[in-house]
C-alpha cells in the first residue's frame, strides 16, 4: 500500500470509529492538536497502564510520581531549556511559511539565493536559519510581565529531578531505584504532522533510574533490553522495530549514549522511545542552580555521591499510532475488501462484541443479559443493528477480537458462536463459560 494513502486510511479510520478527532474541528482545528474519542481514549490508557504495570508495578525498584505541568521558572534555566530547547529556523520572505533549516524538501542553502522554498517554489527568499524556542510561554497570576512568565512543560523528566530527594525521603528506597511519570508535555514543535506522530500538546511515559556512576552503562544496557521488551509485549511487529545509536554530532549536551527505538511507519523509520545515559548532568545543575544538595548518602559504604540516570522517554501518543499503523491490514474476502486492525487482544480497546442474531425470538433480550453479565469484568460492546456481517466488520475495524452471537440455538442449548476476528472462525461456547473462555484469551501477555 502507497505510504501516503496508509496514513490517509488510517486517519480517516480512526474518525469513523471514534479513535482521533481533529481538535476543534467545527472552528478548521486546530494546528496538530487532536482529541481522542471514545476508542481512542481506551486504545491511549491500555498503552499507559501496561507501561505503569510494567515499570512500576511489577518492579520493587521503581515509584510513581504526578508532578505538576506548571515548574518554577528556574528549573528550564537549570534544565537547558531556556538557553538550548531550540530549532535553527528558516522564513520564506514569499510565502510567510516556517521550515526546520534541516528540512530535507529544502533544496540549496538558506539565506543563499539558491535556495527555494519547498511550498511556493521562490528561489533565494529564504532567510538565513534563527533559533527558536519551543517552549510554550504563559503568565502566572494577575500579572502579564516578564516576572510572571511560566512555561508549560517541555519534557515530563523535570518534575522527577526535583522530587528525586522527596521519594527517596518518604519511601524506602534506596540507589539503584527509578521514578516513573505519564503525563503532558507541551512543544511549539514547527514542522509538526504525520497525524497523532508530532503533536504540539503530548503525553510522555518517562522513568529516571537513579544509579551509582560507574554502574551507569551496565544498567543502561539493562534498560535497553526490557524497554524493546516492552514494545514486543504489546504486540508490536518485531521486524518493524530496531534500534538507532545517536553518533557524537547527534548527542544531547547532556548524554553520555543514547539510544532510539525506532518504528517503521509508513513514512519511515521514526523514533517512539528514547534510553538514555544522562549522567549526573540533571541532579548537578539543579544543585547548581538550586543551592541545595542533590547528593546521595550511601550508609553501607559510607560515601556520597550524585547518582547517574539513565532515562527511558516514550510518547503515549506515538506508541498509540504505532499500534495503529502496526495493527492496520486490508483483506480481500468474498470479492470484498475486509479492514482490520489486528491488535493483540490484551491492547484491544474493545474485547467482545454482542449481538443478538435478529431483533426477535427473545435474542436480544439474552444477548443484553450476556452483555451486562460480561461488562464489569472487561469493555464489550452491544450491537443490534444490521446485518450480521456488517456487525462483525465493524468490529474488525475497530479492533475486537472476538464476537459473541446469540442465535436460535441459544434459548435451548444455551449457547453461544464465538467468533474469532483474525480466522473469522466460529465455535460454540456455553453461556455460562464465556467469561472462562475469553478471560485467558484477551489477558495482557
Ligand atoms: P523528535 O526527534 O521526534 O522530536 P525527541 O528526540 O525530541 O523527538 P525526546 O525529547 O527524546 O524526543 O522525547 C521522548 C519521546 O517523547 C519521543 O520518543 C516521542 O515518543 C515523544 N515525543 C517527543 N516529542 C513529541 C511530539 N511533539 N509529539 C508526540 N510525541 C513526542
Amino acid at each position: 500500500m502507497a505510504e501516503n494513502t496508509l496514513m490517509e486510511k488510517l486517519v480517516s479510520l480512526a474518525k469513523r470509529r471514534g479513535f482521533v478527532f481533529q481538535s476543534s474541528e467545527i472552528y478548521g482545528g486546530l494546528g496538530s492538536v487532536w482529541d481522542y474519542g471514545p476508542l481512542g481514549v481506551e486504545l491511549k490508557k491500555n498503552v499507559k497502564d501496561r507501561w505503569w504495570r510494567a515499570m512500576v508495578h511489577a518492579r520493587d525498584d521503581i515509584e510513581g510520581l504526578d508532578a505538576a505541568i506548571l515548574m518554577h521558572p528556574k528549573v528550564w534555566e537549570a534544565s537547558g531549556h531556556v538557553a538550548g530547547f531550540t530549532d535553527p529556523l528558516v522564513d520564506c520572505k514569499q510565502c510567510k511559511n516556517r521550515f526546520r533549516s534541516d528540512d530535507k524538501r529544502i533544496k540549496g542553502t538558506p539565506g543563499q539565493p539558491d535556495a527555494q522554498c519547498p511550498v511556493c517554489g521562490s528561489k533565494g527568499t529564504l532567510t538565513e536559519p534563527r533559533l527558536f524556542n519551543l517552549m510554550f510561554k504563559t503568565f502566572m497570576g494577575p500579572v502579564e510581565e516578564h516576572a510572571s512568565v511560566v512555561y508549560l512543560r517541555p519534557e515530563t523528566a523535570q518534575g522527577i529531578y526535583v522530587n528525586y530527594q522527596n521519594v527517596l525521603n518518604s519511601s524506602r528506597q534506596r540507589v539503584p531505584f527509578g521514578i516513573a511519570q505519564i503525563g503532558k508535555a507541551f512543544r511549539n514543535e514547527i514542522t509538526p504532522g504525520n497525524f497523532i506522530f508530532r503533536t504540539r500538546e503530548f503525553e510522555q511515559m518517562e522513568m529516571q533510574f537513579f544509579v551509582k556512576p560507574g554502574t551507569d552503562e551496565e544498567w543502561f544496557e539493562k534498560w535497553r533490553a526490557w524497554r524493546m521488551e516492552w514494545h514486543h509485549s504489546i504486540g508490536l511487529t518485531p521486524a518493524k522495530l530496531r534500534w538507532h545509536a545517536h553518533g557524537p554530532g547527534e548527542l544531547a549536551h547532556y548524554a553520555k549514549a543514547a539510544y532510539d527505538v525506532e518504528y517503521e511507519f509508513p513514512f519511515g523509520w521514526q523514533e517512539i522511545e528514547g534510553v538514555h545515559n544522562r549522567t549526573d548532568f540533571d541532579l548537578g545543575r539543579h544543585q547548581e542552580y538550586s543551592g541545595k544538595k542533590m547528593e546521595y548518602f550511601d550508609q553501607a559504604a559510607n560515601e556520597r555521591y550524585l547518582p547517574y540516570i539513565v532515562e527511558t522517554s516514550a510518547g503515549a501518543d506515538r506508541v498509540t499510532l504505532t499500534l495503529m499503523a502496526d495493527a492496520y491490514r486490508e483483506e480481500n474476502v468474498e470479492g470484498e475488501t475486509r479492514v482490520v486492525l489486528g491488535f493483540d487482544p490484551g491492547i484491544a480497546p474493545i474485547k467482545a462484541g454482542v449481538f443478538p442474531l435478529v431483533k426477535k425470538d427473545g435474542m436480544p433480550e439474552l444477548a443484553d443479559r450476556i452483555y451486562h453479565d460480561l461488562k464489569p469484568q472487561f469493555p464489550v460492546f452491544y450491537d443490534d443493528s444490521g446485518a450480521i456481517g456488517r456487525r462483525y466488520r465493524r468490529m474488525d475495524e475497530a479492533g475486537t477480537p472476538f464476537c459473541i452471537t446469540v442465535d436460535g440455538e441459544t434459548q435451548t442449548a444455551q449457547t453461544v458462536t464465538v467468533r474469532a476476528r483474525d480466522s473469522m472462525t466460529q465455535e460454540r461456547v456455553a453461556v455460562d463459560q464465556l467469561a472462562a473462555y475469553l478471560l485467558p484469551k484477551i489477558r495482557a501477555r
